[in-house]
């Protein structure tokens, strides 16, 4: 066993350590209404990754969609449902049984 081989609580051997991408990927598809937001900003407070930021005409938008991990934090909050978010590997598994259907 080398340095880099982990060995978890029942003593077998773990995956390898690997050297970690720096690039996150993002695990939220966030959408805004904006003619339903007031600007409260609770979202912009909140929101754990600095994805939203307050945008022009006191609105909000999203600035980083890539940080968001799906928490659903702005969408349980926001007081004016002017927020909502889906998880990208639903949609993913949704397009994959869509192309199965297809081809059946
Ligand atoms: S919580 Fe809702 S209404 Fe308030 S700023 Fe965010 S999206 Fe707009
Ligand atoms: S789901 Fe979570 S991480 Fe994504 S925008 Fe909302 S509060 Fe931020």
């Amino acid at each position: 066993m080398n340095e880099t081989t982990a060995v978890n609580v029942k003593g077998e051997e773990a995956e390898k350590s690997k050297p970690k991408s720096k690039q996150r990927l993002p695990r939220g598809r966030v959408t805004l209404f904006p003619n339903w937001c007031k600007g409260c900003e609770l979202c912009v407070t909140f929101c754990p990754t600095q994805v939203l930021a307050q945008g022009p005409n006191a609105r909000v938008i999203v600035a980083h969609p890539e940080k968001c991990t799906a928490c659903r934090w702005c969408e349980l909050h926001c007081p004016d449902f002017a927020i909502f978010v889906t998880d990208i590997e639903s949609e993913k598994s949704d397009e994959v049984e869509e192309s199965k259907e297809k081809t059946q």
